[in-house]
Formats: structure tokens, C-alpha cells, sequence
């Protein structure tokens, strides 16, 4: 998968997303991260990519066209790879997604659908946003990670990288592990615990050290609904949620508190 980010601070990014798990994956050649820079875009002599808005207001705007050159030179970069790939027949623009507390609230559907695109490009805004009438253009999708005002997009670009990459296979060394996570099913993942068995005078949970596996599972899938129910309970509504299920998120929802 191929991560385009359109970014005013490209080391940023790059530092962000170079280290760990994703540097790995990138060493690996199973994601491919670039930083494109929309300040070499710019076309006045001070390389400003910034202006007044109209109407007044405070704080500058990013202006249209040093975005939308950068987008178009991106965007014959992925057709001509595309091209090379594939004999024949018309190439799929990508999805643009700009980064803006306007957009729809991030979440971990909306990164399983993204996964499934091979490229995806970022854009992100600074100052007070970015021309409207580039947007209109070149965006197709408009993302939030939450009801909050950031000073750029590169944070949340980073953060929609992070958790997409995730679900690119062979990124995780163990597949299974993005499977049984947090939001998979509608439920949060239950507690869990790893050596010594006695920590602060707390002792781990007797039966994960049972080795009973059909136990321990069903102690699993009951610690996720009381935590849901406790911590969140608005996601139960999608989950599903056999009779007695139903019964135990109830009583945690009583107890909570
Ligand atoms: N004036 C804009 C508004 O009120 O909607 C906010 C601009 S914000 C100061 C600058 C940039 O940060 C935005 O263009 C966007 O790219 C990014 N940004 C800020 N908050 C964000 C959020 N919650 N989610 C995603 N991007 C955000």
C-alpha cells in the first residue's frame, strides 16, 4: 500500500511514521510512505503559499493552486506507475482525503475501508484551512480524528497512516493480532495481563493461567461486553449480542458508577 501525504512540514511526517512497526513495514517493502512538499509548489518569489482571506477574519489561508499543483504532479506520478503495471485500460484516480475538524470522525470502519485502496493521498491543511475551490476539486473524501481544532493536518494524517497500515497484511508479525481488538465486533477488547503472576499484590485473573482455552475465551468475550458497557456503552447498540449477553451488559450498565 502507498501512503501520499501533501503536507507544509514534510520531516515532520516522515519522522512521525519512520520508527517502529510502520519503519519496519516500510523497510520491508510492504508500505511506502511519501512526503510530498506543497511549498515547492509554490509560484511567487518569497515561495509564500499562504494569503489573506477574503471577507477578512483572522489568520492566512492556503491558497489553491500551489495545492493543486502539488496534487497534479502526485497525481501523474501514480498514473504513470499504475500504467506501467497494467497493460491497457483506464487508471482509477486516488482517493484524496484532506485532513479537517469538518470532516466525518475517523473510526476503525472507516480504516478497514481505506485499507483496501492501493493508494491514498493526504492532504493536509494549515493556518486557518485551505482555499475552498481546491478542495471542491481534488478532494474525495473529508476525515476529522475528533471534535477538536489542531493547528495542522499532519498529526491526524500521521494517526490515519498508523491505524490503516495496521490492517495491510503482514505489517503486524502476528495477523491474528489486529483481529481480536478494540471495536472489532462493536465490543473493546477485554483486560490483559503478562508476567508475574503477582504484580503489586494483584494476581492474575486464575483462569488464564488455567490453560482451559474454551474458558478462557468466554471469560474474554464477557470481560469485553462489561468494559463496553462500562466505558462505551453507545457502541453495544451495534454489537451483537446473544440473550444472556444482553443480560450481562445490563447489569454492568447498572453497576456502573
Ligand atoms: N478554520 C478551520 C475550521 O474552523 O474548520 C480549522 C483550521 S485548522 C486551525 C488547520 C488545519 O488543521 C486544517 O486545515 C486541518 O487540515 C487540520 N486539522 C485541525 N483539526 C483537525 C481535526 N480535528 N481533524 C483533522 N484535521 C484537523
Amino acid at each position: 500500500m502507498q501512503f501520499y501525504i501533501m503536507t507544509l512540514f514534510p520531516d515532520m511526517v516522515m519522522e512521525g511514521l519512520n520508527t517502529s512497526i510502520i519503519g519496519r513495514a516500510v523497510n520491508n517493502g510492504l508500505l511506502g510512505i511519501e512526503a510530498w512538499n506543497i511549498r515547492d509548489f509554490a509560484f511567487n518569489k518569497h515561495n509564500s503559499v499562504d494569503d489573506y482571506p477574503y471577507g477578512g477574519g483572522a489568520g492566512m489561508l492556503m491558497q489553491a493552486e500551489p495545492v493543486y499543483q502539488c496534487y497534479r504532479a502526485l497525481e501523474e506520478q501514480i498514473i504513470q506507475k499504475k500504467k506501467k503495471k497494467k497493460s491497457g485500460g483506464a487508471v482509477k484516480k486516488p482517493r484524496v482525503i484532506y485532513l479537517s475538524p469538518q470532516g466525518r470522525t475517523f473510526n476503525q470502519e472507516m480504516a478497514e475501508e481505506f485499507a483496501k485502496e492501493d493508494d491514498l493521498v493526504f492532504l493536509c491543511g494549515h493556518y486557518e484551512g485551505i482555499d475552498e475551490r481546491v478542495l471542491e476539486e481534488i478532494v474525495t473524501d473529508y476525515v476529522s480524528i475528533g471534535d477538536y481544532v489542531l493547528t495542522g493536518g499532519e498529526l491526524p494524517a500521521m494517526i490515519m497512516v498508523d491505524c490503516i497500515s495496521r490492517l495491510v497484511p503482514g505489517v503486524l508479525h502476528n495477523d491474528v493480532s489486529a483481529e481480536f481488538e478494540s471495536f472489532q465486533d462493536h465490543l473493546l477488547e477485554y483486560p490483559q495481563y503478562s508476567r508475574p503472576e503477582i504484580w503489586h499484590e494483584k494476581q492474575v485473573p486464575s483462569v488464564l493461567l488455567s490453560g482451559h482455552h474454551a474458558n478462557i475465551e468466554k471469560w474474554r468475550r464477557e470481560q469485553s461486553i462489561i468494559r463496553t458497557a462500562k466505558n462505551r456503552p453507545d457502541l453495544l447498540e451495534k454489537a451483537e449480542l446473544s440473550e444472556k449477553e444482553q443480560e450481562l451488559a445490563r447489569k454492568s450498565l447498572q453497576t456502573e458508577g
